[in-house]
């Protein structure tokens, strides 16, 4: 899968269905958690031209008619950010504490900056547990001055609205770590679910996934791998 845009909705009826009921993803990044190509490796994927095999960091924008936010602030953010000409976020939601997941922390500082309102991200309360000893110094309230990132912490604890998207997270096995991806619901319909990291998906979340018109799902590689889906080619 390229960096691409894609509109995970079916053929709207019209132009103004498309704006009550569409949402927008922006792959800003689909590579592994040391990214594509790989520090220190000659491989051949590693040595490609091919725009498919410069992968960066997991994460997505969404973009509906009444806000926009990202899943997941990895260590790319920055060039993401400049890459997709993000300027504004609503809200940032968060799959796990994995690095890979949340070393963008600190960047999100810019759509805090020169604005005196804080910025709502929504995790589970043993992600934002970690986000808290991480970035302590962004949350103990000391020091603070108009540069630093001002986050509204939400604990993710069942479903939440983003305007007027339901964010249904839908918790998944991954290795130790607490991990959900999330279904977006608008105007009744399961437009899109986002799950980068998973190795099992429990029956209780397959039975939300139902009827989804659009997956984005792990699968990280041919080989099996303890905390990721894989790839199985068919014949
Ligand atoms: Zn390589
Ligand atoms: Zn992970």
């Amino acid at each position: 899968m390229g960096e691409e845009r894609l509109t995970p909705h079916a053929e709207p009826r019209s132009l103004a269905s498309f704006v009550m009921i569409g949402l927008n993803l922006t792959f800003l990044g689909t590579g592994t958690s040391v990214g594509v190509p790989m520090v220190g490796c000659e491989c051949e994927v590693c040595r490609s031209e091919d725009p498919r095999d410069q992968r960066l960091r997991c994460s997505v924008l969404i973009e509906t008619a009444e806000a926009r936010w990202l899943v997941d602030a990895g260590p790319d953010l920055r060039q993401q950010c400049l890459r997709e000409r993000i300027r504004e976020l609503d809200a940032v939601i968060f799959t796990h504490p994995h690095v890979d997941h949340i070393l963008g922390f600190d960047d999100l500082r810019r759509f805090t900056v020169g604005r005196d309102e804080s910025l709502p991200v929504y995790a589970q309360a043993s992600c934002l547990r970690i986000l808290e000893q991480m970035f302590f110094y962004i949350f103990n309230g000391e020091n603070r001055y108009p540069g630093y990132f001002k986050p509204d912490p939400q604990v993710i604890d069942g479903c939440f609205e983003l305007g007027a998207t339901e964010v249904v997270p839908i918790p998944v096995e991954h290795g130790k770590v607490e991990c959900a991806g999330f279904l977006f619901r608008r105007g009744g319909r399961s437009l899109l679910a986002y799950i980068p990291d998973c190795k099992r998906i429990p029956e209780a979340s397959m039975a939300a996934l139902d009827g989804v018109e659009c997956l984005v799902i792990d699968a990280l590689r041919d080989d099996p791998h303890p905390t990721h889906m894989r790839l199985v080619r068919p014949g």
